[in-house]
């Protein structure tokens, strides 16, 4: 049995809510001992969020200049993939390699150890080196930054820590691979593939219409690509109002995305150069197979057993404070509560308080925003209509449609979006709201506020909305408030 090294904490998983975690925690002066088996900073910065922002920035460039005819004189533009490639490796990803953000954590006094951290017992940790653990994706360009800073623990295979305060386990999610026979064997595309593309395919199938899928077919689709997405529920971006999701077929359709909606795949195969999927009665072929079918968190492999924790689960159930189990902490993607990178170190600032004994606010989940990054975009913040009525509140609505406001008119095309108001109507209060358009993401600051803070219905009536822009359309969503 190796000796186990003393520490205070353990954070296991260095995405954005380890990372921020770890480096308060070490700058408050505790001995941190950080574990990271692939890149620090995670998923958003490597593989999710900043290199498909970038590819929509890129994207929504070219759907703009199409929008010149009409407006403001004639345009013509052809799409180059290149400086996108060549923007999410220099600007975005380092190449994949993640030194600056080891040694910016190894600057604040941290302790950084690469390699597969899991419970061994309470409050210990082991860590394995990863076999093989720059191999990302199937593109050839993963270097997951090896050889850049951190302590390896190669050389005597493992070690074991044992930790004073507690663990942390931000450990994150990982693509969830739906059992589609054939799907295993075939060369498919995850976001950790796609964000390394360095060309643009000549038609691509996108398996799953969430967030993550809606966005990158809408990507492909401006940059040239033939686009099908294939969902298995009735309507895309499902978690969501049914008005964003008919937005977005709309959009969808007259963009030349194809959508199979109720259309589980059953099979998936791979001749060499194209993919097939067959759906019932139809098939659908592409050069390429992104699956966006979801997220998981492998817990059993953590060995969260080890700390009480039920390994078979989903995710970890925690209190207010993150807490999952004595001198356990939980937070981000694994906790369940919404794959957003706000979320995880939101969470993260909670758990770095109780750590410290800091005291303040316990995590509040009333007032969760999100964002599609499409074009329009969707955002959306608490419970949608159905979810408020499912929880047996007596609930309002109220709906404006963006064209029919002062600046939606102005702004002409590309205006399509909406925003409606979820109304509480026995405290007279927003419990959920959605700003689906132009900048829809920035419009849903004030919703969410007026979520969060319980504004009263009256007072958001009655103030002033500055002339003309898109958070103005709020004021008529209220005005539109029905009877239930
Ligand atoms: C394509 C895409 C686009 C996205 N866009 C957005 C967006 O626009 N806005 C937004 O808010 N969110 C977005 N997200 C979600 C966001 O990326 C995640 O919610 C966020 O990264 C989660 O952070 P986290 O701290 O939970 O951990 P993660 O970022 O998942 O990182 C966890 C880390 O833990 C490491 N790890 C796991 N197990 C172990 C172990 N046993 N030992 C050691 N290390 C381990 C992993 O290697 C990883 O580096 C997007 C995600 C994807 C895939």
């Amino acid at each position: 049995m190796d000796q186990p090294e003393p520490t205070d904490v353990v954070v296991i998983g260095m995405g954005p809510g380890g990372e921020y975690a770890a480096g308060a925690l070490a700058e408050a002066g505790l001995h941190v001992t950080a574990v990271e088996s692939r890149l620090v900073g995670g998923e958003c910065p490597y593989y999710g969020c900043i290199p498909s922002k970038m590819m929509i920035r890129a994207a929504n460039l070219i759907a703009e200049t199409r929008r010149v005819p009409g407006l403001a004189g004639t345009s013509t533009v052809t799409p180059d993939w290149s400086p996108v490639a060549l923007r999410i490796r220099e600007e975005a990803t380092d190449y994949w390699n993640d030194k600056k953000a080891a040694d910016r954590f190894i600057g604040k006094g941290g302790h950084l150890v690469r390699g597969s951290g899991t419970i061994t017992a309470p409050g210990q940790v082991t860590v394995r080196a990863e076999e093989g653990s720059s191999g990302e994706g199937s593109t050839g360009e993963g270097s997951t930054g090896e050889g850049s800073t951190g302590e390896g623990s190669s050389g005597a295979g493992r070690r074991v820590f044992q930790a004073r305060r507690g663990i942390v386990i931000a450990t994150g999610t990982e693509p969830a691979i739906p059992p589609i026979e054939g799907l295993a064997g075939t060369p498919y595309w995850t976001n950790r593939d796609i964000v390394q593309a360095e060309q643009v395919p000549e038609s691509l199938i996108v398996l799953g219409g969430g967030a993550i899928g809606a966005e990158f077919a809408q990507v492909f689709a401006r940059f040239g690509a033939a686009v099908t997405v294939v969902e298995a529920l009735p309507r895309l971006l499902s978690f969501e109002e049914p008005e964003a999701s008919e937005l977005i077929e709309r959009i969808f359709a007259a963009e030349g995305i194809i959508v199979h909606t109720n259309s589980p795949a059953e099979r998936v195969s791979h001749d060499g150069t194209r993919f097939t999927v067959h759906l019932g009665d139809t098939t659908v072929t592409g050069e390429r197979l992104l699956v966006a079918t979801g997220r998981r968190a492998g817990l059993a492999a953590l060995g969260v057993a080890a700390a009480d924790l039920d390994a078979s689960a989903g995710s970890i159930p925690t209190d207010g404070w993150m807490r999952a189990a004595d001198g356990v902490w939980a937070l981000g993607d694994v906790t369940g509560k919404g794959a957003f990178t706000h979320m995880s170190m939101y969470q993260a600032g909670i758990v770095v308080r109780d750590i410290l004994g800091q005291g303040g606010e316990q995590a509040d989940y009333r007032a969760v925003p999100r964002v599609t990054f499409t074009d329009p975009e969707i955002g959306s913040v608490g419970q949608t209509e159905g979810q408020a009525r499912a929880a047996g509140l007596r609930v309002r609505t109220g709906m404006t449609q963006v064209p029919a406001s002062s600046r939606g008119w102005i702004h002409k095309a590309g205006n399509d979006g909406f925003i409606k108001v979820v109304e509480d109507a026995g405290r007279s209060v927003l419990v959920g709201a959605s700003s689906a358009g132009p900048y829809g993401g920035e419009v849903l600051s004030a919703l969410q506020v007026a979520v969060r803070a319980e504004v009263p219905v009256a007072t958001l009536r009655n103030m002033p909305y500055a002339f003309p822009t898109f958070h103005r359309a709020i004021e008529d969503a209220l005005a539109n408030l029905g009877s239930s």
